[in-house]
Order: structure tokens, then C-alpha cells, then sequence
């Protein structure tokens, strides 16, 4: 089938087209820039911005790819989880679009259609989609049988297990606070860097002592960690907000002895600290679910040492690291496009016209039911 996917949970207006398996285009805006001076995505701004961007971006969408709204099979839109009101303008765009094309209308997941780019095959059509497969190495629009997902962003720390896309995904962790990517715009922040903080600070270590310093590793405590057996509360949970704390007191520190601040080390040594924590919990989610594949997604998969690292403890664990390129990782609408085909594939029935979005809405939900 061929199927118009629309995103908009967060800061990128984002319109994709796949056809089955095969990706035809994938266009975003991103309101970032006029995130800057917050220091964060501003959720008024975000929305005002996707209904700035969504015609044009459709409309670059249909061209690039060379249908019209006419040939298109079916639309799937981002219905949660996500900002609320950024979520609404997507759905309301998609919700006219069904209306008047007569389409029928897929409400999705949005952390499971990050997993959906791992689904997209190498069709001639699209130089992009073969990237997508040899950097991924997820094959022909089937996933691994025993698949997990570590997707870390702006506004998501999450490991899944997949045993079907369509219809069997399950949380196994997730942060109990701030998501990794806020936290590195928030010491990002404390450090003077400038937002969005991630590239900054990823830069910026490469200059550092990441042992100059020792930061928490936030919920690796036995009483959280439990045992293998007896698992405890947060065994596979993460905390970041005390990491951002420890950061915000040690620049005080070396402010008070009236010390020079040594921004190399504190971001060498913060970031490790992240990546360490992230890679060693989602590796022993892995070991201990059985899973032998793991596809990373969201906008932190950008990051060379969580790449790095996650990578050899993958290895060393017997589990294949599968890193989609950069473009189908963050935010886009391919992905909705490509997690709509597989449900119509799977013959899920359409969402219908009277859901409203979800902004917390849970993984277990694929797509919302008619
Ligand atoms: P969502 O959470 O809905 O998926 P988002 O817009 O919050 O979306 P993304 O756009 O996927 O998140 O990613 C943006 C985040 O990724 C920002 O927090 C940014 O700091 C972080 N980031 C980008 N590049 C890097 C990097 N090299 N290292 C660390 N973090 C990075
Ligand atoms: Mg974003
Ligand atoms: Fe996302």
C-alpha cells in the first residue's frame, strides 16, 4: 500500500511516503532555531510552528515522490505520545485529509513507528531507504523475531521489546524523570553552551577528562538494581535529574574557590556518565529478555560515545547493534508511514475519524482502535 505518514509529537512537522516496505520520501521542518533563546522546545511555539509548516511540507512530500493525494492508499498520523497541542495539528490536518479524500486513517504510536524505520527495505526508487538498510541491517520489511529498541531523544529514554510490530510491544525500562537529551540541554545550559545541547557537549568531551570527575550513575543502587532473580523496582529505569544536580554543584564548587571551571572535564566526565548508565541498563534488559537485535532511534543516537560504547557492550553481550542513518532516527513522518503499512499488511482495521491525541499515550498501544 501506499501510505502518507504525518508527524508533529514535538518541534519537527515531519511528511513521509512509503510504498509497502519502500521509502519514497521523507520531508521535515524543524522549529529548533526558534527554540534557541528558551533553551528548550516551547510547546506554544512548536504548534504554531507546525501549522506554519504542514501544507508545504505535504505539498514537497507529494511532489518529491511524484504521487498525489489521489493515489495515496491511506494516511497514518502520530497520535501520542507527545506534546499536546503539537500532536493536535497533525491530527487535525491528517483527520481532513481522511474527511476528504475518503481515506482510511491509521492513529499511531509514535516510540513504536521509531521502530518502523528498521522495516524499510531497499527499494530502487530511493537511494535513502538502502542507507536505511546497510547502516540498519534490518532486513527486507521483516524485523528480527527477538528485536528490542533503545530510543533516547529529547523527550524519551526507553528500551521495548518488539516481538510484533503490529501488535505486541512492551516497556521494559524508561526514565523516571528527564529524558537523557534534556539533560544534556540542561547542563548544557549550566555549562554556557548554548542549545541544543547534545552536539555541544558530544564535541566538547572529546577535549576532556572523562575520569577527571565521578558523577552519579542514577538508579544503579542494589536496592533499585535488585537481583537477577528478584528484580528490583527500577532495574531497568533511569535517573537523570540528580546527574544534572551533581553538575549544577560542581560548577558551584570551582566557582567558590574561585577556580577556573573546566567545561572540557565536567562535559567529558557528564557525558560519560549518561552513556554509561544508558548502555549498561538497556544491555542487561537485552541479556535478561532473551533479545538479539537492538535498533537504536531518537535524536541522541547521534552521539558518538553512546554509539561507541553502547556498541562494544552489545558485542561483548552477543547482540547486534543496528543504528538507522541519522535522518530516519529523529523525528520524521517515514516512520509513521512505514509502522501504517505494516498495520494495514497485518489487515489491523483503521483508527477512524473521533480519537483524540494521546499525550502519554503507552507503547502497548500500537494504534488506536476503531
Ligand atoms: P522526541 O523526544 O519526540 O523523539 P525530540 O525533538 O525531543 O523528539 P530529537 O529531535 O529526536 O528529540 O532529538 C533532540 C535531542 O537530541 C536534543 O535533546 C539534543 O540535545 C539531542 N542530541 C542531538 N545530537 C546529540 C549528540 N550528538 N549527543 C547527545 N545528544 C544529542
Ligand atoms: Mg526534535
Ligand atoms: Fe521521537
Amino acid at each position: 500500500p501506499l501510505v502518507l505518514g504525518i508527524e508533529s509529537s514535538c518541534d519537527e512537522t515531519g511528511v513521509g511516503i512509503v510504498r509497502g516496505t519502500t521509502l519514497l520520501t521523507n520531508t521535515v521542518s524543524s522549529s529548533m532555531d526558534e527554540h534557541v533563546r528558551f533553551g528548550g522546545v516551547i510547546p506554544e511555539i512548536a504548534s504554531r510552528a507546525h501549522l506554519d509548516a504542514f501544507v508545504p511540507t505535504l505539498q514537497e512530500s507529494l511532489h518529491e515522490a511524484g504521487v498525489t493525494l489521489d493515489d495515496i492508499d491511506a494516511i497514518a498520523v502520530t497520535s501520542g505520545p507527545g506534546l499536546a497541542g503539537a500532536l493536535m495539528v497533525g491530527v487535525c490536518a491528517a483527520k481532513a485529509l481522511a474527511v476528504a479524500t475518503g481515506k482510511p486513517l491509521y492513529a499511531i504510536n509514535h516510540l513504536v513507528a521509531h521502530v518502523g524505520v528498521g522495516l524499510l527495505d531497499s527499494g530502487a526508487a530511493s537511494e535513502r531507504a538502502s542507507d536505511a538498510v546497510a547502516a540498519a541491517g534490518l532486513g527486507a520489511g521483516k524485523l528480527p523475531e527477538n528485536l528490542g529498541a533503545l530510543l533516547v531523544s529529547g523527550g524519551h529514554t526507553e528500551i521495548l521489546r518488539i516481538r510484533s510490530i503490529t501488535d505486541d510491544v512492551e516497556l521494559l525500562g524508561s526514565t523516571i524523570d528527564d529524558a537523557a537529551g534534556e539533560a544534556y540541554d540542561k547542563v548544557a545550559r549550566i555549562l554556557g553552551l548554548g542549545y541544543p545541547g547534545g552536539p555541544a557537549i558530544d564535541k566538547l568531551a572529546r577535549q576532556g577528562n572523562p575520569k577527571s570527575i565521578r558523577f552519579p550513575r542514577g538508579l544503579t543502587q542494589p536496592k533499585y538494581m535488585g537481583t537477577a532473580e528478584e528484580k528490583g523496582p527500577h532495574r531497568y529505569d533511569w535517573s537523570f535529574s540528580g546527574l544534572k544536580t551533581a553538575v549544577a554543584r560542581c560548577v558551584e564548587q570551582f566557582e567558590a574557590r574561585g577556580e577556573e571551571v573546566p567545561v572540557a572535564d565536567i562535559a567529558a566526565a557528564f557525558q560519560e556518565a549518561v552513556v554509561d548508565v544508558i548502555s549498561s541498563k538497556a544491555v542487561l534488559a537485552c541479556k535478561e529478555h532473551g533479545i538479539t537485535d537492538v535498533l537504536l532511534g531518537g535524536g541522541v543516537a547521534a552521539n558518538s560515545r553512546l554509539r561507541e560504547l553502547t556498541g562494544q557492550r552489545c558485542t561483548s553481550a552477543g547482540i547486534k547493534l543496528h543504528v538507522p542513518p541519522l535522518d530516519l532516527c529523529t523525528d520524521n513522518g517515514a516512520m509513521v508511514a512505514a509502522l501504517g503499512a505494516q498495520l494495514i499488511m497485518a489487515g489491523i482495521a483503521p483508527s477512524g475519524v473521533s480519537f483524540a491525541p494521546d499525550s502519554s499515550m503507552p507503547v502497548t498501544t500500537v494504534s488506536v482502535p476503531a
